[in-house]
């Protein structure tokens, strides 16, 4: 099988690569505006890398939807801060440009594996989501946070009806707060643009405060990046067409936490850390901030999210088995180590 993975040096896209090239022998075309994050894997003969803007390389990716089999287009905006503070770039990039590899994978009749959101479901008020059943919640128009979920939301439908009307074959696959190494870049944390946990792993290797927005009581479920792979070669392997035509949550609703208990267990394993002691880092404090300080105005927020993972247990029988702390634990060490190997590529320039 050949596979196209568009956002190849993303989150999602890096440890999908992996995977793929451990467990298969598919080919795998990727592109990206850089490499870091999939270096390790670019000699490999069944990588084929190609550095590339999606919305300038155009031609290069026609010819690749051709090619494939299978279309993973990845690229996109996905971080709180920027849907606030650009929300027309999020539209742009997440369903403009999207948008046209979709109607290449309808010309060309591929098969596409697209990454919808668990922020679709918005201030759902049930109180697990349910890919089918339940309603899709967003905020006023000034709330300019649901730019990212609306975004994807119409994308979702658009899929949706091409496979109505003209028979696309395609997934939609909802991440619920996946996290792991190679979450979030440096420059992002730097910001206080980061993700969660990206953005605590920060804070606390620099000894700043941790800070919880709005009292931190808002709650979310969180996957360890190796279960959300599970989740997604399942979907990718497609044995018997079981994921064509279909929207799966992938997600831990065993990992229901509140982003001050994130906050907590953060510090916890951060207290005891060797680097830490080794380098007499001050432990972060844990303070408070309201959202119009922290993300701007247009903000609101998401109080519980938890997944419905029934239709991913019984289609391929996905069972997430990654605690919190292990979780945790895995994000702040790889944290540790690219940061330490960051400081001496800046020593020796
Ligand atoms: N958050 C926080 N402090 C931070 C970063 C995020 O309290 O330094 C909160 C944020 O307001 C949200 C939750 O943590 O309620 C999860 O944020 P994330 O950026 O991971 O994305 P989301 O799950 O909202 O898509």
């Amino acid at each position: 099988m050949k596979i196209l993975i568009l956002g190849v040096n993303g989150f999602v896209g890096s440890h999908l690569v992996e995977r793929v090239l451990r467990e298969t022998s598919w080919e795998v075309y990727g592109m990206d505006l850089g490499s870091h994050k999939v270096a390790e894997f670019l000699d490999n003969p069944h990588f084929h890398f190609v550095e590339g803007d999606i919305s300038i390389s155009k031609e290069w990716i026609e010819y690749h939807v051709k090619k494939c089999d299978v279309v993973l287009p990845l690229v996109a905006i996905a971080t709180p801060k920027v849907y606030v503070t650009d929300p027309l770039r999020v539209f742009e990039l997440d369903f403009e440009e999207n948008l046209r590899i979709i109607r290449q994978c309808v010309k060309y009749k591929k098969r596409v594996i697209f990454p919808s959101t668990s922020e679709v479901y918005g201030m759902c008020p049930d109180t697990e989501f349910d890919e089918e059943t339940s309603c899709l919640v967003t905020g006023p128009i000034p709330m300019q946070r649901w730019i990212y979920s609306t975004s994807k939301q119409l994308l979702d439908r658009v899929i949706w009806g091409y496979g109505f009307r003209d028979g696309l074959k395609f997934t939609l696959v909802r991440p619920f707060n996946w996290m792991g190494p190679k979450l979030d870049s440096l420059n992002t944390a730097k910001e206080g643009s980061s993700r969660l946990v990206t953005q605590f792993a920060w804070n606390l290797f620099n000894g700043e405060p941790l800070k919880l927005v709005d009292g931190g009581s808002q709650r979310r479920c969180f996957c360890d990046v190796e279960d959300a792979m599970d989740g997604l070669m399942a979907v990718l392997r497609n044995e018997g067409g079981k994921a064509d035509g279909r929207i799966f949550n992938i997600g831990n609703p065993g990992n229901d936490h509140s982003v001050k208990d994130i906050a907590e267990m953060m510090v916890e394993i951060w207290k005891d850390h060797p680097f830490r002691l080794e380098r007499g880092t001050p432990l972060s404090e844990i303070v408070e901030e309201s959202s119009g300080t922290f993300y701007g105005k247009g903000y609101q927020d998401v109080l519980v999210r938890t997944p419905s993972i029934r239709r991913m247990e019984e289609t391929f029988g996905f069972k997430p088995k990654i605690g919190i702390k292990e979780a945790l634990r895995k994000s702040l060490d790889f944290f540790v180590e690219e940061h330490k190997a960051m400081e001496k590529i800046v020593e020796t320039e």
